[in-house]
């Protein structure tokens, strides 16, 4: 598969170049030069096939011959030792995405990416540098997956204060070549450093950089994977049982002193509802940088048995108003509770209206935004009615469709973080969250990073 620039067809380069130059030259986002289709026994199989089958047959042409065969059999195993359970939560599906060591869904680019890129760089001596600004989730899922793998440093910024200390944690606990800068700024500020950095001449001659942003194209396309796998799924009428760090559990129960977490003693059955098979799914997907969004619009064009997306955002909704003015306004962005979507300007969109026209775009994408009062309302509503624990960014995702006119089908709601990453929220309105093996980890270790302004001389001094 060759790439473009999204703001010029006239330089195809490979996967490796695209991957490992993170932004094209010209300052473009790179998109393949085509989406390639399932092929017919791929496509008629979806719901069968495994989860590292259907990872290997979503990635193979975007990267093929670059990583051969075996080489990308090898990776799928490695990068995925968890998958996204398709659970039943009241009348909605909910697609699990916090299963992995960051409990995010970022784990699943991250993952993929960085062992992508130690097997492109291999035999090289120079060391690669990469650089990436995190809202959040990010961060951690980059810092872990690149965590111990040779001839590859990295460099995390993130807001500074906007973090949850769980998050800076994540990001910053580790240590070895896995470097972090608390920046003064907001995460537009993050990620307009990086932009600068790499625009900067004398800054890339110096160290190899390479970026890990939801931008690059090895983190974009595995996100497609799971899109695939649900539907599939859906699509033959079948759901998963509960996974080992699904959220359920109450009703609320108030923490007892020097008995931590545990799930309460009521089980609440998984009353499993059934989803009718032959039925195309819609996925809505809590959307900041809109990186996951356009990995599901591949899966569709790829020929996943997909209905359509809902976009759901907060207040930070440039995306949702594109498509209902066709005007798009990227602005300063706003914090809220759900602050892995706190992106005024979400650089997928560049990579999305390079693919698609407006009218393309609004024939499989509803946009729609939801309040801070409302997440809140609906983490409380739900945990009451169902005994589930959404996490803010789910939550927006759920209230989203509650905002919607029916939708036909089967929905799947993305959870894309674990509601125990945002206990400061999600425990006072729903009670004490069971939290996953990954998170204990996390918080055992110690937040070391560097404070520097927002601008591009503090970072080039510290690389
Ligand atoms: C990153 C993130 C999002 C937003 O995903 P994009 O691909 O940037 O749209 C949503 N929820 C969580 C928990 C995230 O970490």
């Amino acid at each position: 598969m060759r790439y473009y620039s999204t703001r010029s067809r006239s330089n195809p380069v490979s996967f490796a170049v695209a991957a490992l130059g993170g932004l094209a030259p010209d300052g473009g986002l790179f998109i393949p030069e085509e989406i390639p289709s399932y092929p017919g026994r791929v496509k008629n199989s979806l719901g069968t096939m495994s989860f590292f089958d259907i990872a290997f047959e979503t990635i193979r042409p975007y990267v093929h011959p670059e990583l051969p065969d075996a080489v990308l059999e090898d990776l799928v195993h490695s990068a995925y030792p968890f998958t996204a359970p398709l659970v039943s939560v009241g009348d909605r599906l909910v697609l699990e995405l916090f299963h992995g060591p960051t409990a995010a869904f970022k784990d699943f680019g991250a993952r993929f990416m960085a062992r992508a890129f130690s097997y492109l760089r291999r035999g090289e001596d120079k060391p690669l540098h990469i650089l990436v600004a995190t809202s959040g989730d990010t961060g951690g899922a980059v810092a872990d997956g690149f965590y111990g793998v040779e001839g590859i440093s990295v460099t995390v910024l993130y807001p500074k204060g906007r973090v949850t200390p769980l998050q800076e944690k994540q990001i910053a606990g580790l240590g070895g070549n896995i470097g972090s800068l608390a920046v003064e700024g907001s995460f537009d500020d993050c990620q307009a450093l990086v932009k600068a950095a790499f625009a900067d001449e004398g800054l890339r001659k110096r160290a190899a950089l390479s970026s890990a942003n939801s931008i690059n194209v090895a983190r974009l396309i595995p996100q497609a994977i799971y899109y695939s796998v649900a539907a599939g799924k859906a699509f033959a009428g079948k759901t998963d049982s509960d996974g080992e760090a699904t959220p359920r559990g109450g009703p609320a129960s108030p923490r007892v002193p020097g008995q931590s977490n545990q799930r309460s003693a009521i089980a609440i059955p998984n009353a499993s509802h059934e989803v009718k098979a032959g039925s195309p799914i819609t996925f809505c997907v809590p959307s900041g940088n809109f990186g996951n969004l356009t990995a599901g619009l591949y899966a569709l064009k790829m020929g996943a048995p997909i209905r359509g997306f809902i976009a759901a955002t907060n207040i930070n909704k440039a995306v949702p108003d594109y498509l209902a003015s066709g005007e798009y306004h990227a602005r300063v962005s706003r914090v809220t509770i759900s602050n892995a979507m706190d992106v005024g300007a979400p650089s997928n969109f560049e990579r999305m209206t390079a693919h698609w026209t407006l009218e393309e775009l609004r024939g499989m994408i509803r946009g729609v935004h939801v309040s801070d009062e409302d997440t809140r309302k609906t983490i409380a509503a739900v945990h009451d009615k169902y005994a589930y624990f959404l996490d803010p960014h789910g939550a927006v995702g759920w209230r989203a469709v509650d905002i919607l006119s029916a939708v036909a089908g089967p929905l799947a709601i993305l959870a894309t973080a674990h509601p125990a990453k945002f206990a400061e929220t999600v425990e006072p309105l729903a009670g004490s969250v069971p939290a996953p093996a990954s998170i204990k980890n996390a918080l055992s270790r110690t937040a070391q990073a560097q404070t520097i302004p927002a601008e591009l001389s503090a970072l080039a001094d510290t690389l």
